[in-house]
């Protein structure tokens, strides 16, 4: 067993892993707790400081990333087939898409590892002045289920290319692709006590890592709700520093310019993919009232066509959403649509009576103090508002207490720059939705989050600046 797997086992207890397609169970994993997330943290700590991997030169920390990389690549198959069978998600986009990414990812960030240095600063007096960019130490790392390996890279890779050693808390629902990958990251050379991924539930193993008072820095992605949680017990305790990826009720504005049919297109994407289970998900399509009928009709008979089933089957768009949990709440935000007076275009059941199936689900007529127009439903839900103006929509769309993403469609030049500046979001994309590539930087505004994530800003988060004065004429020499 690899020492870093050792950090996995917790005392003998053990919790059940689902299918969400029949509910069975696939697996019972190691029960994490506080006691586990101590021994963890003192791995994490004793790597840190005894060494050797930060202190390793960089090239040596990318060659390892990149040699995980190519095993995450050799497995990628298995990988997927993992995601797919704990998540739901189909097949198609875990092999595709996540996957994928995850590697592009890890090639990213292997490569910032010779590239992270500081500065020489020009002080007032006779001094030599530089920074140094040293890594934070031991990082708190906790994910949601959603896009378990995707957030699972998201945190971990720029945290190693720092030089950093890492506790990571999976979600409960998903936890079986950070073990397998936390194994090949062995397998890859990384040294022992750098990486320990323990599985257990939020309010006991999460809890104890965001409260630890040996880990240096506090990196979270999840409910808003669970955030103000991490925060305060991060405050409480050491006063880590704590970035937060939140939940959102991302705005997606259709012009009267649009192309209806290529817009009906994205905005079913931007709502739909992945169950509808996106933090960024464009959930409130703001339509110009111009194109509006045109746009339900279409909106509708889009949703109707999704095809929804098992995920392991070729052309299946949709799987089951994660728990019994989530699909409750979907269904309740589905009723109360109904009883604001939202028309219901389609959709607004389950779908047979095994798993966590929901149909593809359209409202017309929504307003914006709805509670479907208010709240992050998670799930297949669009929710269709009309719109007259520019200047209104774009006091309506930053009317939330969110701001993770927005999304423009429109041929004019002129809209497009109007309303990248004016919507208060972290990700504005304009005639395109959800592209993500390791480089871009994703984060929220307001209860959205605290920092970024990817690209050169999430190295900021993992790494603490040093700056060094000396005199030019030292006395002590
Ligand atoms: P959640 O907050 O319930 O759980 C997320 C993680 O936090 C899990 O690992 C969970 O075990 C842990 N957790 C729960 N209670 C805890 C506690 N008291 N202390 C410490 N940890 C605790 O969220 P979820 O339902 O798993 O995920 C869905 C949410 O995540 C949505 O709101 C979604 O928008 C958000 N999300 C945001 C992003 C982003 O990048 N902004 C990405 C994906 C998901």
């Amino acid at each position: 067993m690899s020492p870093m797997l050792e950090t996995c086992l917790a005392l003998g207890k053990t919790f059940p892993v689902y299918d969400p397609r029949t509910a069975e169970v696939i697996a019972n994993v190691a029960e994490g707790d506080a006691e586990d997330i101590d021994r963890a943290v003192a791995t994490a700590r004793k790597a840190f400081d005894e060494g050797p991997w930060p202190k390793m030169t960089p090239y040596e920390r990318s060659r390892i990333m990149l040699r995980a990389a190519d095993l995450i690549e050799k497995n990628m198959e298995e990988l997927a087939a993992l995601e797919t069978w704990n998540n739901g998600k189909p097949y198609v986009q875990s092999l595709k898409s996540e996957v994928p990414m995850v590697v592009r990812l890890l090639h990213y960030y292997a490569g910032w590892a010779d590239k992270i240095h500081g500065l020489t600063v020009p002080g007032d007096g006779n001094y030599h002045i530089q920074t140094l960019h040293e890594p934070i130490g031991v990082a708190g790392q906790i994910v949601p289920w959603n896009f378990p390996l995707l957030l699972f890279t998201w945190k971990v890779a720029p945290a190693l290319t720092c030089g950093n050693t890492i506790v990571l808390k999976s979600a409960e629902q998903t936890p079986l692709t950070a073990l397998y990958v936390a194994k090949l990251f062995h397998e890859a050379g990384l040294p022992p006590g750098v990486l320990n991924v323990v599985s257990g539930y939020g309010p006991t193993a999460g809890a104890a890592l965001a409260s630890h008072m040996d880990v240096d820095k506090l990196s979270f992605t999840g409910h808003c709700d669970t955030g103000k949680i991490v925060q305060e017990l991060a405050a409480k305790s050491n006063l880590k520093p704590v970035t937060l990826e939140l939940g959102g009720k991302s705005p997606f504005i259709i012009f009267d310019d649009a192309d209806v049919d290529q817009a009906v297109e994205l905005a079913h994407f931007a709502l739909f993919y992945n169950q509808g289970q996106c933090c960024c998900a464009g959930s409130r399509t703001y339509v110009h009232e111009r194109v509006y009928d045109e746009f339900v009709e279409k909106a509708k008979a889009r949703a109707m066509r999704r095809i929804v089933g098992d995920p392991f089957k070729s052309g299946v768009e949709q799987g089951p959403q994660i728990d019994p949990e989530q699909f409750e709440k979907v269904l309740r935000y589905i009723r109360s649509g109904i009883e604001s007076n939202a028309t219901l275009e389609c959709g607004g059941d389950r779908l047979g009576n095994r798993g966590y199936f929901v149909q593809p689900t359209v409202f017309s007529d929504v307003k914006d103090d709805m509670l479907i127009a208010q709240d992050e439903i998670f799930g297949p839900v669009q929710s269709i508002l009309k719109f007259k103006e520019t200047d209104d929509v774009i006091r309506r769309a930053n009317k939330t207490r969110f701001g993770l993403a927005a999304g423009v469609f429109t041929k004019s030049a002129d809209t497009a720059n109007t309303m990248m500046r004016a919507l208060r979001a972290g990700t504005v994309w304009i005639n395109c939705y959800d592209v993500f590539d390791a480089a871009i930087p994703f984060g929220g505004y307001k209860l959205s989050g605290i920092g970024r994530e990817k690209g050169i800003y999430s190295l900021n988060a993992y790494l603490q600046v040093k700056a060094v004065v000396q005199p030019v004429k030292n006395p002590a020499w």
